[in-house]
């Protein structure tokens, strides 16, 4: 599926948390912190503007996050 927005197309909104969650696990100041169904191709995109996705929040205010990237850290450091 193409789209204007050149973004990565995601099926649905479960495909795209993930993909968000993801990001932020493996880029090191990925700014991304929302998703949102596209006007244009009617699939979901990452989006750094607006309100923080409540998944992703959650998983910061518990340190989810936090150990997800430690453990993303260690495979890459280390082999898995
Ligand atoms: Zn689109």
């Amino acid at each position: 599926m193409n789209c204007p927005s050149k973004k990565k197309a995601h099926t649905n909104i479960d495909a795209a948390e993930i993909a968000l969650i993801e990001a932020r696990i493996r880029f090191e100041g990925s700014t991304v912190v929302n998703v949102y169904e596209c006007e244009d191709c009617g699939s979901w995109h990452l989006t750094s503007q607006g309100d923080i996705n409540p998944r992703l929040q959650e998983m910061i205010d518990s340190g989810a996050l936090e150990e997800e990237i430690k453990k993303y850290e260690w495979r890459e450091k280390y082999g898995d």
